[in-house]
């Protein structure tokens, strides 16, 4: 999938998509529940009610820059999730034939510091965790990397910080920004708290177009009409609930394109309402 924001040019790698198996992320999802949200077939539930996931990175490509928001799980890592425990993927065979190669992104954003979010940003090269991206500055939110600095590894199930961050942070490679950080005139974080406490969401702007990469604040788009339905891996449920009801609040009806960190192909769409609920408008043609 691509999308052209005026002078932008969103594109996305695909790491894993996957049906079913989601109800340790989505508990209120059951397949009883989501039957009846016909708007989310095919592209995001199946017609039985399970649900459909993506975990993908996006390229932004601007002008003068490159820059990757969200680096997935990553090869090699030991992992809980026995899909995504030690991992052959070919993610950078599929970044290259987008177009890329590791060496000339110039930016790395990580929406939050979880598993599924900050794993290439480094790859396992004799034994040694080095940066996948060796020219590129990674963003990070400080309030996020803060608050996952003090928790004590030993009561997580995978050491992100030691196999994802660290080396990058070793590598002299990491900015710690806030959570409105200006990237670029066209690219900038905005905060989108609860998921985990310094999350946020990448909103592009060009040409008097505009698109917001969701991140994990709407993990999935059932959260769309249904904005109480948590994830179990949101850090503060009700924080994150409340952030959904602005955004789609804010986005309803509007020209602004949705692009998720989690939903499936075709991955971007539309706030639009009915039935007074909102739900997430595919049908409009994308580049
Ligand atoms: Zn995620």
């Amino acid at each position: 999938m691509q999308w052209q924001i005026g002078t932008v040019k969103v594109t996305r790698i695909v790491e894993l998509e996957m049906a079913g198996g989601t109800r340790f992320i989505l508990p209120q999802a059951t397949p009883e529940a989501v039957k009846p949200m016909q708007w989310m077939v095919p592209h995001f539930a199946t017609e039985d009610g399970k649900l459909i996931m993506s975990v993908h990175a996006l390229v932004i490509e601007t002008p003068e820059r490159l820059m990757l928001v969200d680096t997935c799980i990553g090869n090699d890592k030991v992992r809980s999730i026995p899909t995504w425990n030690l991992r052959h993927g070919p993610f950078l065979e599929e970044l290259a034939k987008a177009g890329y190669v590791p060496e000339q992104f110039d930016t790395i954003m990580c929406t939050h510091l979880h598993v599924d979010h900050v794993g290439w940003n480094t790859r396992l090269v004799e034994g040694v965790w080095v940066p996948t991206f060796p020219n590129a500055r990674y963003l990070i939110g400080e309030q996020e990397f803060r608050y996952w600095s003090q928790v004590d590894p030993a009561t997580l199930n995978e050491d992100i910080m030691s196999d994802s961050i660290q080396p990058v942070l070793d590598a002299g490679l990491v900015d710690l920004v806030a959570s409105d950080h200006r990237v670029s005139e066209e690219v900038r974080f905005e905060s989108t708290p609860g998921h985990t406490p310094g999350h946020v969401s990448i909103r592009i702007q060009s040409e008097g177009k505009q698109a917001l990469i969701t991140g994990d604040c709407i993990h999935h788009p059932c959260q769309i009409e249904q904005l109480d339905w948590s994830s179990s891996a949101d850090f503060d449920s009700d924080t994150a609930a409340e952030t959904r009801k602005r955004l789609l609040a804010e986005h309803n009806e509007s020209s602004t394109l949705i692009i998720g960190t989690h939903f499936a192909t075709p991955s971007a769409g539309y706030i639009r309402t009915k039935e007074d609920a909102y739900y997430l408008d595919v049908s409009a043609d994308h580049v």
